[in-house]
């Protein structure tokens, strides 16, 4: 099991589903385009293709969306089905076991909908099948009995934007991928970005004099990824109004960081014990993730999904045919942390 670290971009509340969103007033989560801030690049795809489906009048094409969790991928389903004026539809690739669990969601949904399937790559194949004539055509085909009396059922579905999510494009099948419309790799947010996320959820959460350097500080440590940047300022908040009077100062951040375990390159425990494995027992690699993630007692997928690519990204770690190697600034950086 993954230990639970504050700043693991994984959700840390169960989701339940199928659920619909309401774009939930309390919640800091973006409801328009505007909104979502960064990722210049798919909001201008976006804008364009969002425009196009509304004059035309019809459902905006499939969306696929790659990369790292945290990053918005929920949240653009959320602000697509807003924009669209429809609804959003929330389910998962591991929650939809049979064929039948996606023909209930799909036959409710209102023409325009979108339906968001979290971690599409571990969608079963039968459920799979379902989906291609889904998306293609807007019918599923459904086989009622079996042997000699199966007959097969055509259901006419509303016209509707599938958006997939995964951290793993290279688990989905080409058949799938092929399907989207749009396929869009999510990137790491840049510090300024995440500043101005932190600074936007600071106006919605009311928090009172937060000053651009603590956000920034916030926003350098947060490993590009706007859940955790959102995380630590929640928890910074705690801590400032517990212990500090509610003074939410620089060194206050940075007080309230070291507490979590977080360093000053926004690493905490698991991606140092990462990076020293690697250096101590495998001599720097290479080194299989496998076989690292065996001897750290961490399962490899945790670590290749939520560990190595900001690893990789900030350019500790580099991956070769051989193996994980740590490179020197990222030996550089366990010695600047272990000092
Ligand atoms: P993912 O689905 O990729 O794991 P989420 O969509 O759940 O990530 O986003 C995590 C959190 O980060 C949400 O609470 C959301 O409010 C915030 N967030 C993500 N992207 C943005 C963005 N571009 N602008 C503002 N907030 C964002």
């Amino acid at each position: 099991m993954a230990r639970k670290r504050i700043i693991s971009p994984e959700q840390q509340t169960a989701d339940t589903e199928p659920a619909v969103s309401e774009s939930n007033s309390h919640s800091i989560r973006p409801t328009t385009l505007a909104q979502y801030l960064g990722q210049a690049e798919l909001r201008e795809r976006l804008s364009v293709a969002l425009e196009a489906a509304k004059d035309r009048s019809e459902p905006m094409e499939h969306v696929l969306l790659y990369g790292p969790p945290g990053l918005g991928k929920t949240t653009l389903a959320h602000v697509i089905a807003n924009e669209l004026g429809t609804r959003a539809w929330v389910t998962s690739g591991p929650a939809l076991t049979k064929g039948s669990d996606l023909v209930g969601t799909l036959t409710r949904m209102e023409p325009g909908d979108v339906l968001f399937i979290d971690e599409i790559h571990r969608l079963p194949a039968a459920v799979e099948e379902y989906i291609y004539p889904a998306m293609e055509d807007y019918k599923i085909d459904f086989t009622l009995d079996s042997g000699m009396h199966a007959r097969v059922v055509t259901y006419a579905l509303q016209p509707f934007t599938l958006i997939g999510a995964t951290t793993r494009a290279g688990l989905l099948t080409g058949a799938l991928r092929s399907r989207f419309g749009i396929v869009h790799n999510i990137r790491f947010y840049e510090t300024d970005e995440l500043a101005s996320i932190l600074k936007q959820a600071v106006t919605k959460l009311e928090m009172n004099l937060v000053d651009e350097a603590s956000l920034h500080c916030i926003a350098s440590r947060s490993r590009g990824t706007p859940r955790i940047a959102l995380r630590l300022l929640r928890r910074v908040r705690d801590f400032s109004q517990v212990r500090r009077d509610n003074v939410f100062t620089l060194s206050v951040v940075d007080e309230a960081l070291k507490l979590e375990g977080i360093d000053d390159a926004g690493l905490d425990t698991l991606d140092r014990t990462y990076l020293e494995t690697l250096s101590n027992v495998y001599e720097g690699g290479p080194a299989g993730v496998e076989a690292i993630a065996a001897t750290m007692g961490e399962d490899a997928g945790t670590l290749q999904d939520v560990v190595e690519p900001y690893l990789l990204q900030a350019g500790y770690l580099s991956r070769t045919r051989q193996g994980r190697k740590i490179t020197e600034l990222g030996r550089s950086r366990l010695n600047s942390s272990s000092k």
